[in-house]
């Protein structure tokens, strides 16, 4: 199984969940902080990531970068 690390820059996020949906694993979620624009930042909550890079692909402010770990 491929595995993967994402890197969430959390002044760019907007919180709007796009990356959440996408995700195939479901190891996204909406964080409770709160970043300096005011928005609450997306975190990875549990292990899964897959290195697919759809939540950085569909991320519209470049917010995530994917880093592939392992096969
Ligand atoms: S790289 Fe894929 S599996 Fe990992 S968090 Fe992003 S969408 Fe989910
Ligand atoms: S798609 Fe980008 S801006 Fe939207 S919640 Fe995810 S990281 Fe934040």
């Amino acid at each position: 199984m491929p595995k993967g690390r994402v890197e969430i820059h959390e002044k760019y996020c907007k919180s709007c969940g796009l990356c959440v949906a996408v995700c195939p694993t479901k190891v996204l979620r909406i964080s409770e902080k709160t970043n300096t624009k005011g928005y609450r930042p997306v975190e990875q909550f549990k292990e899964g990531c897959i290195g697919c890079a759809l939540c950085a692909v569909t991320c519209p402010d470049a917010a995530i970068e994917v880093f592939k770990t392992e096969e």
